[in-house]
């Protein structure tokens, strides 16, 4: 007669620790009232696009990230894409860019005409390695912008990328998908570059269902893109150049406003949700977590472990299905790499970055969202320290 062993992972037997399952994200729409109270005005106006709604969301976006000038896009993609056919990305010529990113970043160069020229990761937190790109952008054929990515919402070290754009004489354009709230050294990521591009999509830390803020201190730029999102119509449908309609609605702005109350006080209870999850993993060998400089903010857009599967004794693939067992849902943010996706086999890239495969083969990403408690992040790091003595039989 054997009872339920609370000492055993749910591999080997043990009871799970989310008998019911725990999703990776899930989003509960803040401040139900207030949103239906906005969409109703919406709907009464009259107008579902090119409304104060969009111009509101815009200017509440850059009161908060403290950046002269905003403009709201139907979603960050498009926003890069429009950004860098600003920048004069286009006729073939190589971007420079993570390959430890989303797919979309390589995408919206593409789409802007340019080649995808895929640099390494830092090994620390697994943004873009300055070191590494600046040494491909010398190499590269006429480069014509270099792109960074906050992975996570850590704040890549824009300083030092700033100053090899400005050597190599080409714009920097960061995707800031996952960075809306995070900080460098006390300034909001909004203001680097020549322009940041957010996302608000719903995996996202602020969300406007579908949706994206570009972000820039260029009052050039910003008054270009508001042509760009619509057509390239300047008022007279005499369009000046090939935009898209990347416009965002005014139903979506009415929920991006929603979700931008309250983001920094999000942010930092994401904060404190990864320190309860630090100190409950501390000690176990081989794990890590990507975090952001000392004195930096991140938004943790997602809480991702980075596991060194010999001194841990699992690799991540093996960890994922140990904690599907639990109950817990992971991903493998990013697996796998930009450079290696079919998309860009063509490419030729696939085996260019070593420290970033290497990278991206140890990284495993669990649950985190903006209204978990304690104890639940709790629990999911105690399933980890549960499952890693037994990480021999489960490997
Ligand atoms: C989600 C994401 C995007 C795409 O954002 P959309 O708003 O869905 O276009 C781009 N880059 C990164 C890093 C992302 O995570």
């Amino acid at each position: 007669m054997t009872t339920t062993d609370l000492t055993l992972p749910a591999a080997l037997g043990g009871a799970p620790a989310f008998p019911d399952g725990l999703p990776l994200t899930r989003v509960r729409v803040p401040d139900r009232e207030g949103l239906l109270s906005r969409l109703g005005d919406v709907l009464d106006s009259g107008m579902l696009t090119n409304g104060p709604t969009v111009r509101a969301l815009e200017e509440r976006a850059a009161e908060l990230l403290e950046v002269e000038h905003v403009v709201a896009v139907s979603n960050c993609t498009a926003g890069l894409m429009l950004v860098l056919q600003a920048a004069g990305v286009g006729g073939g010529r190589p971007v420079v860019m993570p390959g430890f990113t989303f797919s979309a970043t390589a995408h919206a160069a593409h789409w802007a005409g340019g080649t995808p020229l895929f640099a390494e990761a830092r090994e620390e937190d697994i943004t873009l390695d300055p070191a590494d790109a600046e040494a491909r952008l010398k190499a590269a054929d006429r480069p014509a912008a270099l792109m960074a990515t906050h992975v996570y919402g850590t704040p890549c070290r824009v300083e030092e990328l700033q100053r090899i754009a400005d050597a190599a004489g080409v714009p920097l354009v960061y995707d800031a998908a996952h960075g809306l709230g995070s900080r460098r050294r006390g300034v909001p990521i909004g203001n680097f570059g020549l322009a940041e591009v957010f996302s608000m999509s719903p995996t996202k830390v602020a969300v406007a269902g579908e949706g994206g803020l570009v972000a820039t201190r260029d009052a050039a730029l910003a008054a270009t893109l508001r042509t760009a999102r619509d057509y390239g119509n300047p008022g007279d449908y005499d369009t000046l150049f090939p935009g898209l309609n990347a416009r965002m609605s005014e139903l979506h702005a009415a929920v991006g406003l929603t979700w931008l109350a309250g983001l920094p006080e999000r942010v930092a209870h994401r904060g404190a949700l990864v320190a309860e999850f630090a100190a409950a993993v501390a000690g176990l060998p081989g794990l890590r977590l990507a975090l952001p400089e000392e004195g930096d903010v991140s938004t943790f857009k997602d809480l991702t472990l980075i596991l060194d599967a010999e001194a841990f004794g699992l690799s991540a693939d093996a960890l994922a299905r140990a904690l599907k067992a639990e109950g817990i849902d992971t991903r493998r943010y990013f697996h796998p790499p930009v450079q290696r996706q079919k998309s860009y086999a063509h490419l030729g890239q696939a085996e260019a970055l070593p420290v970033t495969d290497r990278l991206a083969a140890s990284v495993l990403t669990v649950p985190l969202w903006s209204h978990m408690d304690a104890a639940t992040v709790r629990r999911v790091a105690e399933a980890v320290v549960r499952i890693q003595p037994h990480a021999e039989r489960l490997g």
